[in-house]
């Protein structure tokens, strides 16, 4: 069975992992939290960045540096992971979604306008694939309406737009080192915090609303509980693990990007010949191979794909049932203007096998079945 994900393990794991325990020191913030903060930090010219317990409470911090009163409105798209959209409703704003670009599956920048109100008060982009949404348009947006921005870039670690790294355009940024993410420690994520004025609060929001980190720098004499807050930062058991992908992040990298390449130039004949539809990636965005996907013509063509490889032992997946449909969305919030590509390309995506490792014997595997179900 060729898998669809394979965790990242570079081999040196448990090798920190043990260093860890024999520091004495597996709660958070111990020595490889502040390596992996230091390294994410230096390496993408962040201003502040700090570990999270996941992807999706680093989404939840980010919601609350923007302290929303009940009723401010937020504009993302609904072709997103839920965590997305669940960091805003889960402290009472409306979500407000907008349409996505056929092309790279990102929000489109050009009908974000259209859907802010006088309640509106954050943008959040998120970078589908690694694949960066237009960040010029997006700030440029949000300056002239006095809007937070902030970036889910889950996906989006390594990748850049314009030269600069996703995750530091916006306000906050948000990172995951979910195991299905290129850089993992299992459940985790982290905070890129580009906005000096939410510097300190974020501290604190992280520390169970203590200052606790203004007191381990020996800026005040005792920490108190100063604000709101939750446990934000993860265990050093699993900074100890990310740690030892960081540190061959570009071996990684370089080692997604070439399957992601042979898969690009194996279906590219199909795409000529417009049986498929293969990602696109924009004038000044650099990605990290997060995903390949392709779309089939429809719907029934994508369940039939999908069928034809797992009956050849591969697993490709689908994913996004369209937020505004979902239960959830339909509670807590609105489509703004018309659904035209969300649904049908969503219906359309498939995602094939794509991970740190996965064998060229494996991928030809796979590139063959495919080309196969399409009898070329
Ligand atoms: C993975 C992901 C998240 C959530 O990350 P977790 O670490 O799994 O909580 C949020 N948004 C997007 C777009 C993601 O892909």
């Amino acid at each position: 069975m060729i898998p669809f994900n394979v965790p990242p393990c570079t081999g040196h794991e448990l090798k920190y992992i043990a260093e860890a325990i024999d520091a004495h020191k597996i709660c958070g913030d111990g020595a490889f939290t502040k390596k992996c903060n230091k390294w994410l930090e230096d390496r993408f010219g962040a201003h502040k960045v700090l570990l999270t317990t996941s992807g999706t409470t680093a989404l939840d911090m980010a919601s609350l540096l923007c302290e929303l009163q009940p009723g401010d409105e937020v504009i993302l798209p609904s072709f997103t992971f839920s965590s997305t959209a669940n960091a805003f409703a889960i402290y009472g704003a409306k979500l407000v979604f907008v349409d996505i670009r056929p092309d790279t599956m990102n929000i489109d920048e050009t009908k974000i306008e259209a859907a802010i109100t006088d309640r509106t008060r954050v943008i959040v982009a998120m970078h589908y694939a690694g694949v960066a949404c237009d960040m010029d348009a997006i700030m440029d947006i949000a300056r002239r309406h006095g809007l937070l921005v902030i970036e889910d870039a889950a996906q989006a670690v390594m990748s850049s737009w314009k030269g600069r790294p996703l995750g530091t355009i916006g306000d906050v940024g948000c990172y995951s080192f979910h195991e299905t993410k290129n850089y993992s420690m299992g459940e985790g994520g982290a905070v890129v915090v580009n906005n000096p004025a939410f510097v300190e609060r974020a501290e604190i929001l992280r520390e169970k609303g203590t200052d606790r980190a203004r007191f381990f720098r020996g800026q005040v004499d005792k920490y108190t509980w100063v604000d709101i807050g939750d446990s934000f930062l993860p265990s050093e058991l699993n900074a100890a693990y990310l740690w030892a992908q960081l540190e061959m992040a570009d071996e990684i990298n370089e080692n997604r990007l070439k399957s992601w390449n042979a898969y690009r130039e194996a279906f590219q004949d199909l795409a000529d010949a417009g049986r498929v539809e293969l990602p696109t990636v924009p004038e000044g965005c650099v990605h990290n191979a997060h995903m390949f996907y392709l779309k089939c013509r429809d719907l029934s063509e994508r369940t039939e794909l999908i069928r034809f490889l797992k009956e050849r032992d591969i697993l490709a997946v689908f994913h996004y049932v369209p937020l505004h449909s979902a239960p959830a969305g339909l509670k807590y919030g609105r489509f703004c203007g018309e659904d035209v590509y969300t649904t049908r390309e969503s219906d359309r995506l498939v995602r094939l096998p794509l991970y740190f490792g996965l064998t060229s014997e494996d991928q030809a595997r796979v590139i063959a079945a495919v080309r196969d179900f399409y009898g070329v």
